[in-house]
């Protein structure tokens, strides 16, 4: 899950590192504001926790499904067709990554 908002002054989207999972956990590592710096245009500013939003990570997703692909065709190879059974490996995460996303995006502070 990646979490992002967006720079009052130019618009572009500042991605915040954390692993919280949802706001009230946001909230206790940083308060109801959280510090932010775009890298656009250099403005530093303090974004309310609302103002936070989540989506999943892509970069994962396509990563999982990578591993996944050749980790199939390696143990469908050597077992037949039982390691074509690790295509729900991304399938799951991408569930999950789902769920994650809609949880944090519905609740507000
Ligand atoms: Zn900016």
């Amino acid at each position: 899950m990646k979490l992002y908002t967006h720079c009052s002054g130019c618009g572009d989207e500042i991605t915040i590192k954390s692993s919280a999972t949802d706001r009230r956990k946001l909230k206790l590592e940083h308060g109801d504001q959280i510090q932010v710096n775009c890298h656009h245009c250099g403005k530093k500013e303090k974004q309310h926790l609302n103002k936070i939003y989540a989506e999943i990570n892509s970069l994962h997703l396509f990563i999982a499904c990578a591993a996944s692909v050749i980790l199939s065709i390696v143990i469908w190879l050597a077992f037949g067709v039982i390691g074509t059974l690790l295509i729900l490996i991304p399938l799951s995460l991408w569930l999950y990554q789902l769920n994650a996303t809609r949880n944090f995006n519905k609740y507000f502070i």
